[in-house]
């Protein structure tokens, strides 16, 4: 368990005083010597963090307390740093307005903002992590998105609430504490992007939304967490899995816009006209939420296989919550063309899809991608 930075302070000034107290044996020759200077108490800086406000329920406001309807995007980041004065005992904090939006807006020009700006902050020497402030809504593809392209190991944290923060028992100051803690935390360096809430610390590859409404909401199903944190003090489990962050290749630099993917759920009696009109609507790749390991009806197949011919890259992922989706199971992946999400899920493997389309359109390539990230 690391110590907690408070603690820390407290620490080094008490002993500090203890040094700078000597014992003086003679009282004459004591009023006689000139007075030691007391030697300052040794400097405490506080690690610097850059805290970045996208908006989401974490920044929303209602007319009530106990109101379900509310807005998103309300509160400014200057406004949101003040809210928690305690966290600026855990690090010299800067705040910034990247958007302020529900998170259900997220969109590649706020992504490409974003990713590009931490990018800025990470290779400044003085910053020692981020936190970014978003909605819940799409938070784990914004993590993800950015453990593909922050190009640093400083932690990168992002944090939400899922009560507005006017909402009795509001959610927002506790997590944005624990989210500056980690992200001031040296132990939270070289484990990819993550992200703080109710206690818990998620890897960008594992977490996802499990509730529309509970703020016991995100799960990192299978893998598990990253770490726990507590009133500011971490624990960390484990490293992330999958390439990331500074070992990923794939890289912003003279990326202005990001190929259009779209997601299409698996049902039954499924036929292949929405795949047919994701092309006709200028998609480079199509991700299935099969039903599943991956699979669809004989119809959505063949619709799928036509498509990937014309060079159109379809994935099969899965719209079960959790488990593989494998190569060559009940679909011959090889025969058709395809490639297999294996552990990611549709929203997430749209992403590295994107990223993916910026490099290539070459399946095997793309199926390595699904293979190391
Ligand atoms: N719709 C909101 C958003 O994602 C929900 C939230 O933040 O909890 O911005």
């Amino acid at each position: 368990m690391s110590t907690h930075p408070f603690r820390s302070l407290l620490l080094t000034t008490l002993v500090a005083i203890a040094v700078a107290t000597p014992l003086q044996a003679d009282p004459q020759a004591a009023a006689a010597a000139p007075k030691p200077a007391a030697p300052a108490a040794q400097q405490v800086t506080l690690p610097q963090v850059v805290v970045l406000a996208t908006g989401g329920t974490i920044a929303g406001a209602a007319a009530s307390d106990v109101q379900a309807g509310y807005t998103s995007g309300q509160v400014g980041v200057d406004q949101l740093l003040a809210a928690v004065p305690q966290a600026k005992k855990l690090a010299t904090l800067k705040g910034e307005q990247i958007s302020n939006i529900g998170s259900q807006d997220m969109n590649d020009e706020v992504w490409l903002k974003l990713a590009k700006r931490i990018n800025q902050l990470t290779a400044m020497p003085e910053v020692a992590g981020i936190v970014i402030t978003h909605g819940t809504d799409t938070i784990e593809e914004t993590a993800y998105f950015l453990n593909l392209v922050v190009k640093s190991k400083k932690p990168v944290v992002l944090t939400a609430a899922m009560r507005p923060s006017t909402a009795l028992s509001a959610d927002g100051p506790l997590n944005f504490y624990n989210a500056v803690a980690v992200a001031a935390n040296k132990e939270a360096a070289g484990r990819g992007v993550l992200v703080v809430i109710n206690d818990w610390i998620h890897g960008a590859s594992s977490l996802t939304k499990a509730s529309t409404t509970a703020v016991q909401t995100f799960l990192s199903p299978v893998w598990g967490l990253i770490g726990t944190v507590a009133y500011g003090e971490c624990e960390f489990f484990r490293g992330p899995v999958g390439r990331n962050t500074a070992n990923s290749e794939f890289s912003l630099d003279g990326v202005t816009s990001l190929p259009r993917v779209d997601i299409i759920m698996a049902y039954e009696n499924m036929d292949g006209a929405l795949i047919d009109a994701a092309a006709a609507s200028g998609a480079k790749g199509i991700v299935i939420a099969g039903v599943g390991n991956g699979n669809m009806t004989a119809a959505a197949l063949e619709a799928l296989a036509a498509q990937a011919k014309k060079g159109i890259v379809c994935v099969r992922a899965s719209r079960v919550a959790t488990g593989r989706v494998g190569r060559n199971v009940e679909v011959d992946d090889d025969k058709l063309g395809l490639v297999a999400s294996l552990g990611l899920n549709p929203q997430k493997s749209r992403v590295l899809l994107r990223l993916g389309l910026t490099k290539t359109n070459d399946v095997k390539q793309i199926q390595r991608f699904f293979d190391e990230y």
